[in-house]
């Protein structure tokens, strides 16, 4: 799914991927009990879509990847959130820009370290706060 996810996501229009990282295996915490494991990966993209349509087209793979909403943190066939976007800080109904809980996630953390060293250590500087 994952690897399916980032192929699509690099045939948006005006959109590449640039750079990817592993794919990271977390157990489920605030699901119910059974709930299978999560797998993340955090990808660099370089795109002519402002960050509003490019949530609306990480949505449209969503569907297609069959995503459906019944609950809040519901087991998700796919979630494909926009963590940042260059320095932009966005603040909309529908979009925040950096991902507000990025910071507390250590399974964005650790991939996105992968990619993106100095970043995070950047923010692990200040102390992780936006
Ligand atoms: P989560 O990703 O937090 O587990 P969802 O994927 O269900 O939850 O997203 C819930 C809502 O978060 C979406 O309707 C979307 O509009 C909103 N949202 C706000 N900021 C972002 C962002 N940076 N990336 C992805 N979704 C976002
Ligand atoms: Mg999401």
């Amino acid at each position: 799914m994952l690897a399916w996810a980032l192929r699509a996501v690099s045939e948006l229009p005006a959109t590449k991927a640039v750079a990817s990282s592993s794919m990271y295996r977390t157990v489920p915490v605030d699901c119910p009990p059974g709930s299978p494991d999560f797998f993340n990966a955090v990808a660099e993209l370089r795109t002519e879509l402002t960050a509003p349509d490019l949530l609306r087209a990480l949505n449209g793979l969503e569907a297609l990847a069959g995503r459906e909403r019944p609950y809040r943190n519901a087991p998700r066939t796919l979630d494909l959130d926009l963590l940042l976007y260059g320095d932009a800080r966005i603040d909309s109904p529908q979009l925040t820009v950096p991902h507000p809980r990025m910071y507390e996630r250590a399974f964005v953390l650790e991939p996105l370290r992968e990619i993106a060293p100095t970043l995070v250590q950047g923010m692990e500087r200040i102390g992780l706060q936006d």
